[in-house]
């Protein structure tokens, strides 16, 4: 299978409304290409030294998601042309991309990402620590940031029941979020949930967003 034949299957069978992220790690800038031709324009990335040459080497009408655990030192290489950050973990990275998006004068969407699986090594706020951020209300003072939403990885296990569960409490959290802190917002509507082996059941628990990487571009070489 191509690339170009996996992203129109993927495509495909994802109901309208549902944006599908490209993710990108590990594969060449001419995957991307063939990617992009075939009409992909949202990919996402997870680290931002491989990051950078890609948004250098490639059309700038791309759209680019960072969806990996980010670091404050790295946050200025990026702020300059991201679109959208999934991973934001702490009100101390998401004070650091707003500082610097200001410095390029730039509004930059974000996604809380939220630890939902039982896995411990997986990175996220925990449900009362990302309550405790939204309460202090620090965060309303922040103008060039948008707060889009929430982003969460299931658990790496077959148990579909389990992930199912993992997507349905993140959907219910967003759903209390939603109506407490965001309920006049515009743009607070992004639930960015479901990877190549689970985005069905995300995409059935309501997810808005999935990040698609091995479905289109096959095994990652690294
Ligand atoms: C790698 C990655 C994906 C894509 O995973 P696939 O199984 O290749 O679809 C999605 N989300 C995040 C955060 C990732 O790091």
């Amino acid at each position: 299978m191509s690339i170009t034949s996996n992203l129109h299957k993927e495509l495909e069978s994802l109901p309208e409304g549902v944006k599908l992220v490209a993710v990108s790690k590990f594969h060449s800038v001419d995957d991307i290409m063939e990617a992009y031709v075939a009409g992909q324009r949202i990919f996402g990335e997870s680290r931002v030294q491989e990051l950078i040459p890609k948004h250098e080497a490639l059309p700038k009408d791309i759209e680019w998601h960072f969806i990996g655990h980010l670091q404050t030192n790295k946050v200025k290489y990026i702020t300059p042309f991201i679109h959208t950050i999934h991973s934001i973990d702490s009100f101390k990275l998401l004070e650091e991309v707003d500082k610097s998006a200001r410095q390029t004068g730039r509004i930059i969407n974000i996604l809380l990402q939220i630890h939902v699986a039982q896995e411990e090594n997986k990175f996220g706020f925990s449900e009362e620590e990302c309550l405790e951020m939204l309460s202090k209300g620090e965060w309303k003072a922040l103008e060039n940031v948008q707060i889009c939403g929430l982003m969460g990885m299931a658990s790496f296990t077959e148990n579909t029941e389990q992930i199912r569960k993992e997507y349905q409490s993140l959907a219910l959290f967003f759903r209390k979020l939603k109506s407490k802190h965001f309920s006049d917002c515009q743009y607070f509507k992004e639930l960015s949930m479901g990877m190549s082996d689970d985005y069905p059941i995300a995409v059935e628990e309501g997810s808005t967003m999935v990040r698609i990487g091995t479905g289109i571009f096959g095994t990652r070489i690294a």
